[in-house]
């Protein structure tokens, strides 16, 4: 069990992550020919909320949770709580599900899905929570590197024309993760120019995440979406203020889908001074 990510597990950045994401999936799902989801850091999959550490607040309580106290939410909100709410039992939160839990739930019997994760242990736990799912490849390893076998996505030899990369890195490497995205945007996009790519980024740095949107929006992609969540003003440099995620190819008039969340995001998960952003930075035809 990693620890860390128990703690973050379910936060606002989270919330505002898997929404999006079941969103994208929904979208996707409106055609009946298979999509592909390709999710680069995927992690364990599934995050168990009682840790060792539990006389620490768990962040999950000052996110998730808070919406599910809520009695009426916009549609794409009460389906992403519905997805947590399924992974665990009646009334109760014991853990979180990650993104390829998320996603999995949400294939159809003709979608495919790639999980690739670097940790070894994390890896394995991923591979056990699959083990039984066809329609899910878990590949541990390097996520930039593997999007070179694993595109174009194929199914029994038949090229996989929809789908979306899920590209969520722990920054770890800093700046320096920016670059690393941006090559896998690009080699992305050169594999599958039809791509729906899905970039989760904190927001810590701005200087180094606006040279980042104007390199992405430069990509040969038909639009870039914007979406971010600040819970608190962007001028704590210790804690994560708030988060985004940057829609490369994103389906049509998309922003209209996320529209309604937005505010409610920023009034049940945001302090003083939150506010949302939901922007095209390359408008779609
Ligand atoms: N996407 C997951 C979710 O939403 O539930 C959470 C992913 S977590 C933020 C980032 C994960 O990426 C960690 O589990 C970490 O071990 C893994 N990781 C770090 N570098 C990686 C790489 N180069 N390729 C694949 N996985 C990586």
């Amino acid at each position: 069990m990693n620890y860390r990510h128990a703690f973050h597990a379910g936060n606002h950045a989270d919330v505002l992550k898997h929404i999006v994401l079941l969103a994208l999936i929904d979208a996707f799902k409106r055609k009946e020919t298979p999509f592909f989801v390709l999710d680069t850091h995927a992690g364990r999959g599934r995050y168990l909320l009682a840790s060792e550490e539990s006389r620490k607040t768990l962040e999950i309580e000052d996110g998730v949770m808070r919406l599910m106290a809520q009695p009426q939410l916009p549609p794409v909100v009460e389906r992403y709580l519905k997805a947590v709410q399924a992974d665990n039992p009646v009334g109760s939160m014991i853990c979180y599900p990650g993104s390829p839990l998320l996603a999995a739930q949400a294939l159809r019997p003709q979608d495919r899905m790639a999980a690739c994760e670097l940790q070894e242990e994390e890896a394995a736990a991923l591979k056990a929570l699959f083990a039984h799912d066809g329609r899910v490849g878990v590949h541990p390893g390097d996520g930039y590197a593997l999007l070179r076998s694993l595109l174009p996505p194929k199914a029994n030899g038949d090229k996989i024309g929809r789908g979306l990369v899920l590209i969520d890195p722990p920054y770890e490497a800093q700046d320096a993760e920016y670059q690393r995205i941006l090559a896998a945007l690009a080699e992305t996009l050169s594999r599958w120019p039809q791509a729906t790519c899905a970039v989760w980024f904190p927001i810590k740095q701005r200087r180094s995440i606006l040279h980042f949107f104007r390199k992405a929006a430069a990509l040969p992609i038909k639009s870039a979406l914007l979406a971010e969540l600040l819970v608190r003003p962007d001028d704590s440099p210790l804690r994560l203020n708030g988060s985004g995620m940057l829609l490369l190819n994103a389906p049509w008039q998309f922003d209209r889908v996320l529209a309604p969340a937005m505010p409610v995001l920023k009034q049940h998960l945001g302090e003083k001074g939150a506010s949302t952003r939901l922007e095209w930075l390359k408008a779609g035809d």
